[in-house]
């Protein structure tokens, strides 16, 4: 700010010392316009919506090629692949069908209903004489669902006694839940008792699909064991039939390359900053628009206590229901973090709100819902306005009908609100799970 000094050439040492937060402020506003900006949205927007995607639906190549991108971005960006020297993150989807299932426990035999299994294997025969097998009882009051992410988490080969407390978790589980690269197999058995002598047979069909999320990460400086999360969806629904204007590319502008353009964007954005306390987690996820598979095998891998927030984005490429500058969190009250993310905004024109369509559930409908559901302070940030987006889930979710100038205000609003999160200055207050639906 030259032209300010030589005005005033007599200023004070405290005025000097003004005028040098002023211009670090000012910098800094230059540095983070450079990297978060219009121009840089429609880049990224433009490839990930290109009708060369064809939609980028699961289990097609069309996704590979989002994929491929989306890990060069990673690359360039300057981030470490999550495992191993790939930022693609493979894994294998496990759809069983119940055939049968034979049980005596205790010298009782058991109504197949009472027989589940988590398993990617078409047949388990399992006895109390089975090597490699541990027993666990699930007692009434422990939380069946969590104990059961976190026996998948670690591995390993289990007989579970359930008591009947759980009967519906039970019955849901055995409808044929999806199971992601599984380590071990897991047998239940709904009885309220511990199995002394015990046969289990258990038969299925299985089907297996290949998916894979794009992960990068940034080892924080000083708290590398705590992660924070910026996440979006690259999947979306592919060709279907043809509009009245002859389009049959479901683009997904808006839903969700919008969000993944905003994790790339955050990711360049931190790697430049080079001071995050914390380990920063980038990750486009698939299967969003089949049942949120990529999320689910993601947040699997790992321990929820180690991760302090996560920040989805889904749909924030047209204004909010306030206007430009603003967007909603999901599940607001669930956690203190938007509370934290509007301190760190004092003094910006930018603003966030509690969600507004909380009838839509879209705490629980987007891939912020795993890790919630696990204690985490999972958000999605999102600007779409669901009882009237015109373009949701049509051909006509196009770049054109996106505002890039509001994307990137939003994007550095994220930016920036995470920033004492992201520092390891606060940690966002837990969900209580007990309270979730
Ligand atoms: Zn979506």
């Amino acid at each position: 700010m030259p032209y300010l000094a030589k005005k005033y050439p007599m200023v004070k040492r405290y005025a000097c010392f003004i005028l040098l937060l002023i211009t670090q402020k000012a910098s800094f506003s230059q540095t983070i316009d450079k990297i978060i900006n219009a121009k840089e949205v429609e880049r990224i927007e433009k490839k990930l919506s290109s009708d060369d995607m064809r939609g980028r639906r699961v289990f097609t190549p069309d996704i590979d090629k989002a994929a491929d991108y989306i890990a060069n971005e990673f690359k360039k960006a300057g981030l470490q692949p999550a495992a191993g020297t790939s930022f693609l993150q493979e894994f294998v989807m496990f759809k069983p069908t119940f055939i049968s299932a034979m049980a005596v426990v205790n010298g009782k035999p058991i109504d197949d209903k009472n027989v589940g299994a988590l398993t990617a294997q078409p047949e388990l025969f399992v006895s109390q004489a089975t090597p490699g097998y541990k027993q666990i009882v699930v007692h009434a009051q422990d939380t069946f669902n969590l104990l059961l992410n976190r026996l998948q988490r670690i591995g390993g080969n289990y007989v579970l006694m359930v008591d009947t407390a759980h009967r519906a978790m039970f019955d849901r589980i055995k409808r044929g839940r999806a199971l992601f690269s599984p380590k071990g197999n897991i047998v239940m058995v709904l009885a309220s008792q511990e199995a002394g002598e015990f046969s289990i047979q258990y038969k299925q069909s299985v089907t297996e699909s290949p998916l894979k999320n794009v992960v990068g990460i940034l080892p924080g400086t000083s708290k590398k064991d705590e992660y924070v999360i910026f996440s979006g969806h690259y999947d979306h629904l592919g060709v279907g039939k043809p509009n009245a204007a002859g389009d049959s590319i479901y683009n997904g502008a808006n839903d969700d390359a919008a969000g993944t353009t905003a994790v790339i964007m955050l990711a360049n954005y931190f790697a430049k900053q080079k001071n995050n306390e914390r380990t920063l987690i980038f990750a486009a996820f698939t299967g969003e628009e089949s049942g949120g598979f990529g999320s689910q095998y993601f947040s699997m891998q790992f321990n929820p206590d180690q991760v302090m927030a996560m920040f989805n984005i889904e749909m924030i490429g047209t204004e909010s229901k306030w206007g430009t500058n603003s967007a909603f969190i999901t599940g607001y009250e669930k956690s203190d973090m938007g509370k934290i993310l509007e301190k760190n905004l004092e003094g910006t024109d930018f603003k966030f709100y509690p969600d507004p369509y909380p009838d839509q559930q879209l705490f629980y409908r987007s891939d912020n819902a795993t890790l919630a559901r696990q204690g985490v302070p999972a958000h999605t940030i999102s600007t779409s306005k669901m009882d009237s987006e015109k373009y949701y889930h049509t051909q006509d979710d196009e770049i054109e009908t996106l505002d890039m100038k509001n994307m990137a205000a939003i994007i550095k609003a994220i930016a920036i609100s995470s920033t004492s999160i992201v520092a390891g200055k606060d940690t966002p207050t837990r969900v209580n799970t007990t309270q979730l639906r």
